[in-house]
Parts: structure tokens; C-alpha cells; sequence
């Protein structure tokens, strides 16, 4: 049974990530999916919850003929233990995908099989690129998966992206 290991924040979860998790359902049996600083929401850079974005993700990811792991991963302040402490929380994986340099370079160091896929239309393809036209009023519904659309419209994922970018 081989299971591979992505790791993001999602906030929020896009097409970028969808088109990643596709190409890793192709290559392992099984996908564990890390979200990562999962204590943080409300925020401008994090708005959503950990639970919104499991719920992003596992309706995304709903049609995919693979079983999911989604494991909310809070941050520890010490990078030198961040694998440990990934491993901890996740099932067993023997090979991690990601593009983030820091995360190559701390699973690189435990010997860990690690792979980069290609970006996807990554210029438009970024949640600093939605969250901005989010707040902006200008069109993102595109760049992401129908089903995370309508989950972010459920829980009035834009409204609370203006709320908490005013200034008082
Ligand atoms: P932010 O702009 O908020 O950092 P992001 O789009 O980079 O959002 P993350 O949750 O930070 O999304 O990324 C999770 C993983 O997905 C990272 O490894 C990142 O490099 C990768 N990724 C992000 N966008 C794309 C994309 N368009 N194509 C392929 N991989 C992507
Ligand atoms: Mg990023």
C-alpha cells in the first residue's frame, strides 16, 4: 500500500491544489492530505477554519477514486522538529509531494522520497491571488472547484474576508 503525503494551507483550497492531488492519485494508493496552520482563521492571510477547509477539500476531492486522509496540522515553532511532528498526526506515507522550498528541504533531510510536480497556472492560480480578488470584488469562482465555491458561499467565506480586512 504506498501513501503519499501534500501538504498546504488552502486557504482557500483551488484548482492549482486539485490539479496536484489528480497527478498524486495517478502515482500512490492511498493521499494524506496535511492542513497546515490549522489554528489560524479570521485573519487576512487565513481566513478560513481548519474545519472549512477539511470541508473544502474532501468535496473537492469527492469524485476521486483514492481514500483520503485530511489531518488538520497546527504549527510548532521549531522547524528543526516539524517533521515529527507531521508524522505523529498522519497515517504512515513514503512519499511527500509539495513545492514549498522549506518543506523539500526538511523532509530532504530525513532521507524521505520527496516530489515537486509542476506548478499549475500558478499566476492566477494562488490563494494570495483569490483571497486579493475576493477582497477586491473582482471574479475567483473560476479558480476554484465548483464545490469549494459553494462551501465558501455557505459559510459567507467572502463577507468575513471584508469584515476582518476593515480597519476600525
Ligand atoms: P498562498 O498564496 O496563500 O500561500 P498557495 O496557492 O501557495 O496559497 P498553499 O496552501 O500555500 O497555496 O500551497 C499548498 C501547496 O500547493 C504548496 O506546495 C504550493 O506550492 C502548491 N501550489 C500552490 N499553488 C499551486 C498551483 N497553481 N499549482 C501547483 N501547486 C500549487
Ligand atoms: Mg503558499
Amino acid at each position: 500500500m504506498s501513501r503519499g503525503f501534500y501538504i498546504g494551507r488552502f486557504q482557500p483550497y483551488h484548482c492549482g491544489h486539485q490539479s496536484v492531488l489528480e497527478h498524486i492519485a495517478a502515482c500512490v494508493d492511498e493521499i494524506v492530505i496535511g492542513v497546515g496552520s490549522a489554528q489560524l482563521s479570521h485573519e487576512v492571510d487565513n481566513p478560513f477554519t481548519a474545519g472549512e477547509r477539511v470541508l473544502m477539500i474532501t468535496r473537492a476531492l469527492e469524485a476521486l477514486d483514492r481514500r483520503i486522509y485530511v489531518i488538520p496540522i497546527e504549527d510548532i515553532q521549531r522547524n528543526a522538529l516539524w517533521v515529527s511532528h507531521v508524522r505523529s498526526m498522519s497515517p504512515p506515507f513514503s512519499t511527500v509531494y509539495t513545492n514549498n522550498p522549506l518543506v523539500v528541504q526538511l523532509f530532504a533531510e530525513t532521507g524521505i522520497n520527496v516530489v515537486s510536480p509542476d506548478m499549475y497556472e500558478r499566476h492566477t492560480h494562488s490563494g494570495t491571488e483569490i483571497r486579493r480578488r475576493m477582497l477586491n470584488g473582482e471574479a475567483w469562482e473560476h479558480l476554484v472547484p465548483l464545490s469549494v465555491a459553494e462551501v465558501i458561499q455557505e459559510i459567507r467565506g467572502v463577507e468575513r474576508l471584508r469584515n476582518i480586512a476593515r480597519s476600525d
